[in-house]
């Protein structure tokens, strides 16, 4: 049953609860001027009819030159970039795409739930891959979780629930499994200017990944916009003109004044990357450490918006009876990492808490969390 995302479910408890909600992947701040400037300049300039299917080319053209040396190889505007509704519309055109019914793709577990659900949808099985509790890959894991209906391989880093940033190692273990089996990559890094340990390296930069990846990306995270909901996917021009196809008949195209906005707004990336990024990395410290002093073992956190930790001083038999606590008896909203696994009945005990909150959030929250467990909330004897 597709039913509602977990997102959702804790962002409609948040407000039941009047809880402080550190579930859902959103900033709560307003956005860096610079971008919301170039939003109101693009509205009024009058970039109001519809966009061409893949994208208004000043943006796939900025996309192509930024992306160009990402990715150290020639990017072309029109034929290797297309633009969608999100990093979420690509993913799912990707899925419909090269999926047939009957075939299987591969997700490395816990797996961002859009992924599970666009295989799905396009008649598909994901199959899982788990990362175990140090989130790191096993190889050999991966190389029996291929089958001969495997098509496809979804690698997201740095990684949405946990933080991680895939290291080089890990990174060249899923190539060569993905060149020996002949499939296709789509690789998620929204989070690839969040990072505030380590560094980030597209998976397409890899020796004969080149022509089987395609990377996707947003400027949900990058400007801490996630309204605003404009993406793309760069690959080589089969794989690329593939997913346009499929978008033209989700969507047709997105918001064409968001459109022309991001584009301004990717001409001064390097300006507007620290003013969202370095706040982050400070939030991330004062929720980390609280956790920590308050008996939650937080999972080290290199980039992205989350931290994933332990039940802590909850006493529940599944992560998401330990959220529904959290939330009605301290009005603190998590997200349970259940959904995140093909199975979710063989999900660890495991809570993401969003540190993409203003540290007054964190700090409040932190302190009502301590006050619940001094009056003995969290423990199973109050149920
Ligand atoms: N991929 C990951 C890993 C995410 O966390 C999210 C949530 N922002 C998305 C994709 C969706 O991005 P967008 O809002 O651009 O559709
Ligand atoms: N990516 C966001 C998260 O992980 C959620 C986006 C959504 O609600 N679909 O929290």
């Amino acid at each position: 049953m597709m039913g509602e995302t977990i997102f959702a479910t804790m962002s409609r408890l948040a407000t039941e609860h009047n809880a402080i909600n550190l579930g859902q992947g959103f900033p709560d701040t307003p956005g860096p001027a610079l971008a919301i400037e170039a939003g109101v300049r693009s509205l009024r300039a009058g970039h109001n009819q519809y966009a061409p299917a893949g994208g208004v080319p000043e943006l796939r053209t900025r996309v192509a030159s930024i992306w160009s040396q990402r990715l150290g190889r020639p990017i072309d505007p029109l034929r290797d970039v297309t633009i969608t509704v999100g990093a979420t519309e690509a993913i799912a055109a990707a899925c419909l795409a090269w999926l047939e019914p009957g075939d299987e793709a591969i997700v490395l577990e816990p797996a961002y739930d859009a992924y599970l659900w666009a295989v799905r949808m396009a008649g598909a099985t994901p199959v899982g891959v788990d990362l175990g509790s140090t989130m790191r890959l096993d190889a050999e894991r991966l190389e029996q979780a291929i089958t001969p209906r495997t098509r496809m391989l979804i690698v997201n880093s740095p990684h949405n629930p946990s933080g991680m940033v895939v290291s080089d190692e890990e990174l060249a273990a899923i190539s060569a499994v993905a060149t020996r089996h002949d499939l296709r990559v789509l690789s998620d890094e929204v989070y690839e200017f969040l990072v505030y340990e380590g560094s980030h390296r597209s998976i397409a930069t890899f020796d004969a990944m080149a022509d089987r990846t395609v990377v996707v990306s947003s400027a949900a995270k990058t400007f801490g916009l996630t309204g605003w909901k404009v993406g793309w996917a760069i690959g080589p021009a089969d794989l690329v003109s593939e997913v346009r196809s499929q978008a033209q008949y989700l969507t047709y195209a997105g918001a064409t004044p968001l459109q022309h906005a991001v584009a301004d707004a990717l001409g001064n990336l390097d300006l507007i990357v620290p003013l969202v990024r370095d706040p982050l990395a400070r939030q991330r410290d004062v929720l980390v450490d609280g956790l920590a002093k308050l008996g939650f073992t937080p999972l080290a956190t290199q980039a992205g918006y989350f931290v994933l930790t332990d039940l802590g001083p909850v006493e529940a038999e599944t992560a998401t009876e330990a959220a529904l606590i959290l939330a009605e008896r301290a009005g603190i909203v998590t997200i349970p990492i259940e959904p995140f696994y093909v199975e979710p009945e063989r999900a660890p005990l495991v809570l993401r808490w969003s540190f993409a909150r203003q540290a007054t959030t964190l700090r409040d929250a932190l302190a009502q969390l301590r006050r619940a467990a001094d009056r003995g909330l969290l423990a199973p004897k109050t149920r």
